[in-house]
């Protein structure tokens, strides 16, 4: 493995990966209440010696010399990528953009790019000999990590605070999670696993605390790199809540520069609803902060977050790259499944319907060109989340069995 220290991206404080273990231990969590916290570590990798890609694996393997495990063989055995990059001519052609592309990852084993960050956490917790591992979410992340680790023999413990797509939850389930409820919001939850992580020893998967779910989350940005002929696009639109995955896609895109493998960073965008915009809020503000969107509400339940764990980390990205906030309504977000779906034949859950209703709002105020390559991340299927797909579409009345009735139903749908 390449070895590598963990850099607080506030303090810049630099520490020994066995001596810093979530955030900053000199500044974690510290400033305003109800801000993004401070403190988030980034892991900081010496030049590898290992061949990057790796040709000997066929999946996530392959970025081993780049990723913070001990072996490639800690990663769980169920595949997560290569997922497809799809050049969509019907929907380029509707938006007027032909350089877009989908990175489609709504086939990854749980439906979701979650599974990227609990693949790689999951490795950690091997390496690390910790055999239960919790999470405070009610949603893919849970969903990731429980199916990451039934599939090596890990106890999972899920901490959820509310109500999720039935979905979600039966997926924890059926992947044999030890799902509690907890009485109280997302943020008792999140306080509840890191004192059980304390008390108990249990190793912690939560977002951006845990610093290797950014790593494992970059592995899309190396993918867009490789199928786009290993070369960066012009932007990246990324669905975001947290902030972890537009961190994970800057940090993929650093890595790649580090190594004199792109020449320049793609624009990073974050489309985000406007009921939960810490993000993109933010990008307006000189100082840095990220004041949490209290009370934060969006039909897109994954990117529904009031304290982004990566606010911080998030909004330098945007501000570095020469990209910045998208802000959507959920008319907007439901519209876009319906688009995606009937243009690209891709079935999208709200969040990464987010991305795309993101990109029109770009194309609207000229942020993008139509000479561009334009990466807009498809970040969770829509069977995760089919009632919202159902606002996208109108359920047909049957017709009586009879030619005339199928000719006249087959008019009205055609003007
Ligand atoms: C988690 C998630 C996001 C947002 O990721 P953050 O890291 O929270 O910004 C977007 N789309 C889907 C489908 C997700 O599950
Ligand atoms: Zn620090």
């Amino acid at each position: 493995m390449t070895p590598y220290r963990l850099v607080c991206t506030d303090c810049g404080g630099s520490f020994d990966p066995a001596a810093a273990e979530y955030l900053c231990p000199d500044c974690g969590g510290s400033g305003p209440p109800g801000h993004a916290p401070r403190g988030v570590l980034r892991v900081e990798f010496d030049r590898p010696s290992a061949p990057f890609p790796d040709p000997a694996f066929p999946d996530a393997r392959r970025w081993h010399a780049l990723l913070p495990l001990a072996s490639p063989d800690l990663l769980p055995p169920l595949p997560v990528g290569p997922t497809p990059l799809h050049h969509p001519a019907r929907l380029a052609r509707e938006l007027g953009l032909p350089g877009l592309v989908l990175k489609d990852d709504t086939g990854l084993p749980t439906g979701s790019l979650k599974d990227r960050a609990s693949s790689v956490v999951v490795g950690k917790a091997r390496e690390l000999g910790r055999d239960t591992i919790t999470t405070a979410s009610t949603g893919n992340a849970a969903v990731a990590l429980a199916a990451m680790a039934a599939s090596v023999g890990l106890r999972a413990v899920i901490l959820v605070p509310q109500t999720s797509p039935i979905a979600k939850r039966t997926q924890m389930l059926v992947f044999g999670a030890t799902v509690v409820p907890v009485e109280g919001t997302y943020d008792d939850a999140y306080a509840l696993s890191l004192e059980a992580t304390r008390v108990f020893g249990w190793y912690n998967r939560s977002t951006a605390y845990n610093p290797y779910t950014i790593d494992g989350k970059k592995t899309v940005a190396f993918e867009l790199w490789e199928q786009l002929g290993r070369r960066a696009p012009d932007a990246v639109v990324v669905p975001t809540g947290d902030g972890v995955i537009l961190a994970g896609v800057h940090k993929g895109f650093c890595d790649l520069h580090a190594l004199g493998l792109v020449d320049r960073l793609p624009r990073l965008y974050a489309a985000q609803a406007a009921g939960s915009a810490a993000i993109t809020r933010a990008c307006e503000r000189a100082d840095g902060e990220v004041p949490g969107h209290a009370g934060a509400r969006t039909i897109a339940d994954s990117i529904c977050v009031s304290v982004p764990a990566a606010g911080r980390w998030a909004v330098r990205a945007l501000r570095e790259t020469g990209g910045g906030g998208l802000t959507v309504t959920d008319d907007e977000i439901t519209e876009a499944i319906g688009l995606l779906g009937r243009t690209a034949g891709i079935f999208a859950e709200p969040a990464a319907a987010a991305a795309l209703a993101g990109v029109r709002r770009a194309t609207r105020e000229g942020l993008v060109r139509p000479g561009e390559t334009i990466a807009v991340l498809v970040t969770g299927n829509g069977l995760k989340d089919v009632a919202a797909g159902g606002r996208a579409v109108t359920m047909p009345e049957p017709i009586v069995p009879t030619l005339e009735a199928l000719r006249r139903r087959v008019a009205a749908e055609a003007s």
